[in-house]
């Protein structure tokens, strides 16, 4: 389930980000029609935070009445479900472009706004492992410490950290997951290059 971006036909890639389409909106990514609620939610997320007790204050959150943490579990089966489906329909790239929208949204400013935001909501902890080439090593991977690859697969954290290394350098950039800890590694290595 290898996404072959280098191999991808970077006209295709770009049209796939926006870039290539002159009705994009502005900041080069196709907006959903729920983009103002991503958009509240991603604020909800940085915001709703006990600083002292370093957790999610989740009645700021919502009005549900069961105001109980979702087990990881879950997510982890839904996006191996949907990276299921996926290759079923030969569209590996969806999941890079769902996490892609999403890390525009978190829009950092810089690495260490990055980095609080991956710990804060307990995705990972990240740390520049190089410089040059860019490459960030996450670990406590929420998505794939468990799980069990001869492949890397979070396509997802690798599209996150494309949209938000594409706010903090203010230019496009593919990354490429190189190590993933579904593969036995220590943690999940992410290369990131900005595209000439
Ligand atoms: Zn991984």
């Amino acid at each position: 389930m290898k996404m072959e971006l280098k191999t991808k036909n970077m006209e295709d890639f770009l049209t796939i980000l926006g870039k290539n389409d002159d009705d994009a909106t502005k900041g080069g990514i196709y907006l959903s029609n729920d983009d103002e609620l991503i958009k509240e939610s991603v604020e909800h997320l940085k915001k709703g935070y006990d600083k002292e007790k370093y957790t999610f204050i989740e009645s700021k959150y919502t009005n549900r009445n069961i105001k109980e943490y979702v087990p990881l579990e879950i997510f982890r089966l839904m996006i191996m479900i949907m990276m299921k489906k996926i290759k079923e329909l030969n569209s590996e790239i969806t999941l890079y472009d769902i996490g892609y929208e999403f890390g525009r949204h978190i829009n950092p400013k810089n690495y260490m706004e990055l980095k609080k935001f991956f710990r804060k909501n307990n995705l990972g902890v990240l740390k520049i492992e190089s410089k040059n080439p860019i490459i960030i090593k996450v670990n406590d991977c929420a998505l794939c410490d468990g799980l069990e690859s001869n492949e890397p697969i979070c396509y997802f954290d690798a599209g996150v950290l494309a949209g938000a290394y594409e706010c903090i350098l203010n230019k496009t950039v593919v990354v490429d997951e190189i190590r993933c800890m579904a593969q036995g590694a220590d943690a999940c290595y992410f290369k990131i290059e900005p595209v000439k």
